[in-house]
């Protein structure tokens, strides 16, 4: 079972990943878009560590809808609203509960991906996270490594799609033949969601 300490480890975890990362988010970030991912992703997550270290939340519920509020309020771009959302919804849908197993997990993080796809209006195969978070979530019901492996291929196979939502979608055709730098940061997430469960023993 997966408590609030697990979910701080994964938060804490998550922020270590877009520090090191940030430079590659960005670079991904510069044909397709603003070249701002990896600085945004590491803000956000940065502001979650230092909140979670502050007022460490008792429950997986309350770790992942106050991760989700300070994505939302600290990150300028359009992935702080939609990682905001993806948390904050699955946050919820995790409730009070003190300790939560991976299915459970699986259905929440199911509820904030739809939240995600009603916010932004994207779908797979639009080139954008849900790319990688759908498979993602699909494959979390198996086990953790499956999850890791679906986000990796989903990041992968966004590639040659031609991007239908958000800044590279300004591109058109253009835009075919990079890799979606937000695909990239989900699946980072659930890279460092992987290990922390391997950490743990679960
Ligand atoms: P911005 O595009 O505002 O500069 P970021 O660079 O931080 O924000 O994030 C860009 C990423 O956000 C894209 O690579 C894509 O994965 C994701 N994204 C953009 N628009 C949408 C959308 N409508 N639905 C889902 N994801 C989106
Ligand atoms: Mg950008």
């Amino acid at each position: 079972m997966l408590d609030a300490e697990f979910f701080r480890r994964w938060m804490t975890a998550t922020a270590a990943a877009m520090d090191r990362e940030a430079a590659r988010l960005t670079a991904l970030d510069s044909p397709i878009g603003d070249a701002d991912h990896g600085t945004n992703m590491q803000r956000g997550f940065r502001a979650v560590r230092t909140t979670l270290e502050k007022e460490p939340p008792a429950t997986p519920g309350a770790v992942l809808t106050g991760a989700g509020r300070q994505l939302i309020s600290t990150v300028g771009g359009a992935s702080g609203p939609l990682y905001g959302t993806l948390l904050r919804r699955a946050g919820k849908t995790l409730g009070d509960a003190a300790e939560v197993s991976r299915e459970d997990l699986a259905a929440a993080l199911r509820t904030g991906v739809d939240a995600v796809s009603a916010l932004g209006g994207a779908a797979p195969g639009d080139k954008t996270m849900l790319d990688a978070l759908v498979p993602a979530v699909d494959a979390l019901t198996g086990s953790f490594g499956a999850a890791v492996d679906a986000a990796a291929q989903g990041a992968q196979a966004t590639v040659p799609m031609q991007a239908r939502k958000g800044r590279a979608s300004y591109l058109g055709e253009r835009s075919i033949g990079h890799q979606d730098p937000g695909a990239t940061s989900s699946a980072l997430f659930f890279e460092t969601l992987a290990a922390t469960a391997a950490e743990a023993g679960e």
